[in-house]
């Protein structure tokens, strides 16, 4: 027997499973394109969205000269609270850990006040979460006018939920005019961030077995030349992108896409774009807009566990996917490299803070015995002395001036903690010790998530992902192997 092959070794290249799913059992993988097969410079793109859309709010008479994307700023899964103007970061259960009003930070007291008593939901229509990074510059546009709006400096404007929809109707329109796009492709070479990998990737599914589908809401001009632009060089002469796919479908409006029945068009002049109704059944080497899952599921002949979903829009290419069709589904999140690395080069200093935590809760527990043997004493419940009553009166000083200067030096490491990644909002998938909203997300609907396509290149075609097994809250330390069979 010859040894197993290492996996990959780096944790940010890793295929990570919530749900088992046997890549062999995979007939069929779409790919969505826009950050996921590929990749922007964030920080670029979202610069010249946010610019197109604050210069057509200047034309419809807002004053906004001078705002600046900061690609700092925000992150996706920030949850927008439209009926207080506040964007949010909140955990698995809806409870905020931290929030901003435009530019300002919610004070602890503040955010106690107005969130201590609110689950939040993205299902409510009060709240709006970001899902992409294309909601960058939705976010920032949104806190900036937020401040605008408090200084009564945008008339018309009635709410903050008002506020959302214009700001969100005007960036809406930047990305369906043509200027942005026109723009974003006069600069290719500096816009995409380029992955040669993922053609390998690709091409190790295709020789595989598996069909591969290219399934974008990007409209067909731009799927063409951003396609050529990431892939054709990586592929072996006399080859193109169009050459990786079975199914072709631009314009495709998901989510609607997986649970509408709406109609397919078939792009016939592919220079012009014209469009004519298509017959209703896809064929290959054609390029199809709009339409619909079930006409994928049929051409296939592929039931929904057959067929692997990766996208990098959590409502756009995977919640819709999974809770209708039953699809399987991977979740592209590239912020995971730098989180994973932000993570690894702390450990030493999340150790130290694990160790003063855990000294804490002990010292915390004795002051909580003292206390209550304190309480029995007054209640008569519980014999003591008066010297008995006098040292522990003294313990509980102690153990409080102790449990005061550890507090001293736990305050800046978990500052610290909640720091890595981006200074504002910390790291995507936790929300201080707990999961993050959107990492709870993730975990219910996502069988996949990994930073990127080229990944499954390390993964190979055939891997059988396992979930690793979830520990509870009452396992012990050495409880986490399975019982034997
Ligand atoms: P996909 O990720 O390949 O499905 O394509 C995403 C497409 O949606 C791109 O063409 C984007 O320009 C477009 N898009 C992204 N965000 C927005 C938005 O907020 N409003 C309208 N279109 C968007
Ligand atoms: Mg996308």
């Amino acid at each position: 027997m010859t040894a197993t092959p290492p996996l990959p070794s780096a944790r940010e290249r890793a295929v990570f499973c919530n749900r088992t799913l046997n890549l062999r059992a995979i007939g069929a993988i779409g790919y969505d394109m826009d950050y996921t097969l590929v990749h922007y410079r964030v920080a670029e793109w979202e610069a010249a969205a946010f610019e197109h859309a604050r210069q057509l709010l200047a034309r419809q008479g807002w004053p906004v000269d001078g705002l600046r994307f900061d690609p700092a700023a925000m992150i996706q899964g920030l949850i927008v609270d439209t009926e207080l103007g506040n964007l949010l970061k909140v955990n698995r259960f809806g409870y905020t850990v931290r929030g901003v009003h435009g530019a300002r930070p919610l004070e602890f007291d503040e955010q106690r006040r107005l969130y201590g008593h609110v689950a939040v939901d993205h299902r409510q229509p009060r709240f709006a979460i970001l899902s992409t990074l294309f909601s960058l510059s939705l976010a920032s546009l949104y806190a900036h006018a937020v401040g605008l709006f408090d200084q009564h400096r945008l008339p018309g404007v009635t709410s903050y939920a008002d506020l959302l929809h214009r700001v969100r109707c005007a960036v809406d329109d930047v990305h369906h005019q043509g200027a942005l796009k026109a723009e974003i492709l006069a600069h290719t070479d500096r816009l995409i961030d380029p992955d040669p990998e993922i053609s390998l990737a690709l091409l190790d599914q295709r020789d595989a077995g598996k069909k591969l589908l290219l399934i974008t809401n990007s409209e067909w001009s731009y799927t063409r030349q951003i396609m050529g632009q990431a892939f054709d060089r990586h592929l072996p002469a006399g080859t193109g992108w169009r050459d990786l796919f079975d199914v072709v479908i631009v314009s495709a409006r998901k989510p609607e896409f997986f649970t509408s029945q709406s109609p397919l068009f078939e792009v016939v002049d592919e220079e012009q774009g014209l469009l004519r109704p298509a017959s209703g059944a896809l064929e290959q080497g054609r390029v199809y807009h709009g339409g619909n899952a079930s006409l994928v599921e049929n051409k296939l002949g592929l039931g929904g566990d057959q067929i692997l979903f990766v996208g990098d829009h959590f409502f756009g290419d995977v919640h819709a996917t999974k809770s209708g069709l039953r699809w399987r589904t991977a979740l592209i999140v590239r912020e995971l490299e730098q989180e994973i690395d932000a993570v690894a080069g702390f450990a030493p200093r999340q150790a130290e803070l694990t160790a003063l935590m855990a000294r804490k809760e002990s010292l915390e527990h004795r002051h909580c015995e003292l206390r209550l043997a304190l309480q029995r004493a007054q209640s008569g419940r519980a014999k003591r002395t008066r010297s008995d009553l006098d040292r522990a009166r003294r313990e509980i000083g102690a153990l409080r001036m102790q449990i005061e200067a550890l507090d001293d030096q736990i305050g800046p490491l978990a500052k610290a903690a909640g720091e890595l990644s981006n200074p504002h909002w910390g790291l995507l998938m936790r929300a201080g010790t707990d999961k993050s909203y959107l990492a709870f997300l993730i975990e219910r609907f996502a069988d996949l998530y990994t930073a990127r396509v080229s990944n499954f290149a390390l993964a190979t075609p055939f891997r059988y992902f396992r979930a690793a097994r979830v520990p509870l809250p009452h396992d012990g330390a050495g409880d986490d192997g399975e019982p034997a069979s």
